[in-house]
Formats: structure tokens, C-alpha cells, sequence
């Protein structure tokens, strides 16, 4: 099956995709990316994804090739051309071809490609019902993890990591505190209050995160922002992960230890319902 995929403003079969062997994403990870999930077709917290886009560029003095009603019609069209019910809309923007050179290049045009990622049942994932395992690693990433940079090696080695040693994932740990999971927001919950790491340059400002935030709070759950370590999730009543493709999901071992009997708890699956619900309600 050939996808169409959108390179540097047009629709072509995947296989007729080219960029530049100078582009300065392949040479320097000189980009950023967002990824957009699609339930019943429609785009779930795309200004979200905009608007942080927007941020990542701009931290990165990067032109953007394109605005935002314009990305928002590429993302539809995309889907729409695909035949895209559930799965994802990956987007990635560099600074573009010229010459090799640490230097920031004068007037390169930026290369903007997107794609989809047919993903059948995303929103109900044999994972999200049995929960996930993760195991700890120290985070050696570098310092501006708020910045989306397609910088994803040691992200990848984490998962390798989780995965040779029977996990689904990995949190990572810096001066003993959890930052993050290698693409997900962690979280942990005693009693009724849910506790996530406060935002900073250390972390990813999730867009899921924001939207789970604002949702637990209207559904009168406390959440606490602060820094926690791996006994204090060890010790927790549950824990959860939060990211644009998995939207809330269960963790329910952390480095041997289990959660909750092993079993998802009550607030991650309460969560995850209210966030699916209503984000399929806003879905443009
Ligand atoms: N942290 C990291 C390191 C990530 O890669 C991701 C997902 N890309 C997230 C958090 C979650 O962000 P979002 O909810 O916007 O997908």
C-alpha cells in the first residue's frame, strides 16, 4: 500500500518523496515535528499541536513554511487521501538543504514534509487495557527537552533498553527525579491526587498533558506539579503516561515493582475515557 505524503508543498506517492541529501534535518537533526492523532477521521488537539509547533520553531529562529490554516488543510487533506479513520499525522519542518556548515545557513528555504500512519483501534489498544511496564534510565538528553527536535537516538535507545529487558518503556531519571517517559509525559496518583513533573526546560510540554491537566481538574481531581523519584512511583496507588498517540495510558509496573496488583487503576482508566470523550467531541 503507497501512501500519499505531502514534501515541500505537494501530494505525492511515498515513493516519489525525495529531500536533499544536504537537507540539514539528515545532517544535524536541524528540525522539529509534531505528531497529530486522527480518531473517526478528525484531528484530535490540532491547535494544540500548532501553537507549539509555532514555539519550537521560534526557539530555533526557523521560518516557517507555511501557516497555520494552511497546515490545518494539509493535515485534512492528508487524512482525507489516505482514508485515515484512526492513526496519526506526522509532521516535520527543517531549516532546510545548504551546505554543510555548524553555522546557521543565510535564506534556506525549510523542507516541510507530513504523513500518515494508518493505526486500526488506536483509541482501544490491547496495551491500554492491560497496562505497561517501564523501567528507569538516566536521562542524558540534552538541556532543551521543551523544544520538539527530531533528536530522538536516545529516546530509541530507551526503548530498545525497555524492550531487552521485558518492558513496553522507560521513564528517565535526572538528579534522582523522574523527567519524563521517552515519548510521553509520567505521572503518578495517591489516593486522589494525580502528581506530574511542574513544566520546564527538562521536559516536553505535552499537549495532552495540558488537555489531561485542565480535564482531571474539571472533574474535581487534584493535580499536584512536582518533581517525583522512582520510589515515590513505586510506592504510588497507580501510574500513567500521557503523549498525542496514546493518549492516557496505564503504567502499571515500574522497574520490577507492580502497581495496583498489576492491573490499571481507576483514575488512569477514569482519565482516559473523560480524554477520549471529549477530545472526539473537539476533534476538527
Ligand atoms: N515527552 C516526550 C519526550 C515526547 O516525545 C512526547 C510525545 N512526542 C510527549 C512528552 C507527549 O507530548 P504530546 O502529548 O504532545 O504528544
Amino acid at each position: 500500500m503507497s501512501r500519499i505524503v505531502y514534501v515541500n508543498g505537494e501530494f505525492v506517492p511515498e515513493d516519489e518523496a525525495k529531500v536533499s541529501v544536504f537537507d540539514r534535518g539528515f545532517l544535524f537533526a536541524d528540525g522539529v515535528y509534531e505528531v497529530t492523532s486522527v480518531l473517526g477521521g478528525k484531528l484530535i488537539d490540532f491547535p494544540g499541536h500548532a501553537a507549539r509547533l509555532r514555539r519550537s520553531l521560534a526557539e530555533l529562529e526557523m521560518d516557517s513554511p507555511i501557516e497555520d490554516d494552511d497546515l490545518l488543510a494539509v493535515h485534512r487533506e492528508l487524512v482525507a487521501r489516505n482514508g485515515i479513520e484512526d492513526g496519526l499525522v506526522y509532521l516535520q519542518i527543517t531549516r532546510g538543504a545548504a551546505d554543510r556548515d555548524f553555522a546557521f545557513p543565510e535564506g534556506a528555504t525549510p523542507t516541510i514534509v507530513l504523513f500518515t500512519q494508518a493505526k486500526p483501534g488506536l483509541a482501544d489498544s490491547a496495551a491500554s487495557r492491560a497496562g505497561i511496564k517501564v523501567i528507569s534510565i538516566p536521562d542524558i538528553r540534552w538541556g532543551r527537552r521543551d523544544i520538539k527536535t527530531v533528536q530522538l537516538l536516545y529516546p530509541s535507545m530507551g526503548k530498545m533498553a525497555a524492550k531487552k529487558a521485558g518492558a513496553d518503556d522507560a521513564w528517565m531519571v535526572e538528579d534522582g527525579k523522574v523527567t519524563e517517559g521517552t515519548s510521553n509525559n509520567a505521572y503518578i496518583v495517591k489516593g486522589r491526587k494525580i502528581i506530574t513533573r511542574h513544566l520546564g526546560t527538562e521536559i516536553l510540554h505535552g499537549i495532552t498533558r495540558a488537555a489531561v491537566r485542565r480535564l482531571a481538574r474539571e472533574a474535581q481531581m487534584e493535580v499536584e506539579e512536582r518533581s517525583f523519584t522512582i520510589d515515590e512511583a513505586k510506592e504510588a496507588d497507580e501510574a500513567f503516561v500521557t503523549s498525542a498517540s496514546s493518549f492516557v495510558m496505564p503504567v502499571v509496573e515500574i522497574d520490577g515493582a507492580e502497581l495496583g496488583g498489576g492491573t490499571p487503576g481507576p483514575v488512569a482508566q477514569r482519565l482516559r475515557e473523560i480524554y477520549l470523550e471529549e477530545s472526539r467531541k473537539a476533534a476538527i
